[in-house]
């Protein structure tokens, strides 16, 4: 079964500190924080069987340690990716209300120079939006070259919440006949390929499914309705869609075990514990840009003596006096 050979896994590469803790050696190797909880092939794919509340061996300080060595990890590979200006990235965050989308995004990309990154939260869709085929709205909104792009929430919607309310699709207005029992396989087929060929394009696409168990959702929207201060993030319609937590868990198996592949794997985040759920994602973004392995463009030596000749009239004017 996947989730006992999940857990020998993660026990045998959990994270040794040292008996410093905090002031052991991080070493560089992140992937069991990665490998576990990752999907390249949904065929055997049962949501079921990922934990929800792992800790992957570590305790909230440790966890806090990981973080920020790959924070800085991944201001380094991230400055490289914008120089290198080939590779773009695709970011996607997906999760039950209550997941912690918003505060990973937050907290993982933390202290990333905001000029190599764009966030697009994704929510109802306008009227303009409807007027176009459902993935119109993220082609316009996806990462240039040597960009980081972060979906909040994306066209998996398509597959979740226009699937448990029959009554967004109608709005869609696709042509009835279009509109069989095959509707959700064929978009499946659609948003597969659509992800293939942005990868053969040269975006990378990684998926982060925040697996939150019910009862952390319960005690994470009592939170927010004792403080006044987090009334904002709380709404009644969260609490509607709770009602449907079987629908939507069942929508959620069938979109990942149909849309796990090498090009755009999913990752299972356990979500009971967001300090654990950062060290997830921010590894798994850490280990696959690595891989990328962007470069600084190299610097042509023929230019050389054109920049000595700059450098030379530079040198050579009286310093500009400000006025
Ligand atoms: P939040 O992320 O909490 O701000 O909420 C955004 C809302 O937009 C959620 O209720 C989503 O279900 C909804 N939403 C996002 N994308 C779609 C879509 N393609 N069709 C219908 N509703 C959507
Ligand atoms: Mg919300």
């Amino acid at each position: 079964m996947r989730g006992l050979a999940y857990r020998k896994r993660t026990r045998a590469g959990a994270f040794d500190m040292g008996k410093n803790g905090a002031s052991a050696k991080l070493p560089r190797d992140v992937s069991a924080f990665v490998r576990p909880f990752r999907v390249s092939d949904g065929a055997e794919f049962r949501l079921k069987h990922f934990a929800t509340a792992e800790k992957g061996g570590l305790d909230k300080e440790k966890a806090q340690n990981i973080l920020q060595a790959n924070r800085e990890r991944l201001n380094e590979l991230q400055e490289r990716l914008y120089a290198d200006d080939r590779w773009s990235v695709l970011l996607i965050f997906q999760g039950m209300d209550a997941a912690g989308k918003d505060s990973a995004i937050e907290h993982v990309m933390h202290g990333v120079n905001p000029q190599g990154c764009d966030v697009h939260a994704f929510k109802v869709p306008t009227s303009k939006e409807l007027d176009h085929d459902f993935l119109w709205r993220s082609t316009v909104a996806l990462p240039e070259r040597g960009r980081i792009g972060i979906f909040n929430r994306s066209y998996y919607e398509e597959l979740i919440v226009v699937r448990v309310h029959p009554e967004i699709l109608a709005k869609q207005r696709i042509p009835a006949r279009l509109v069989t029992k095959n509707i959700w396989r064929e978009r499946f087929e659609d948003i597969s390929s659509f992800e293939r060929y942005l990868a053969r394009n040269g975006t990378l696409i990684l998926k982060f499914f925040l697996n939150v168990s019910k009862e952390e959702q319960r005690q994470r929207f009592l939170e927010r309705l004792d403080e006044p201060a987090k009334w904002w993030k709380f709404s009644m319609g969260d609490v509607a869609e709770r009602g449907l937590w079987d629908k939507y868990q069942a929508a959620w198996q069938d979109a990942i075990g149909h849309t796990s592949t090498p090009h755009a794997p999913w990752h299972i985040v356990p979500a009971d514990h967001k300090w654990f759920a950062r060290v997830v994602i921010s590894s798994t973004i850490v280990q696959a840009l690595e891989k990328l392995d962007p470069q600084f463009p190299k610097v042509d030596k023929k230019a050389s003596p054109e920049y000595d000749r700059v450098r030379k009239a530079l040198l050579a004017e009286a310093p500009a006096t400000k006025k």
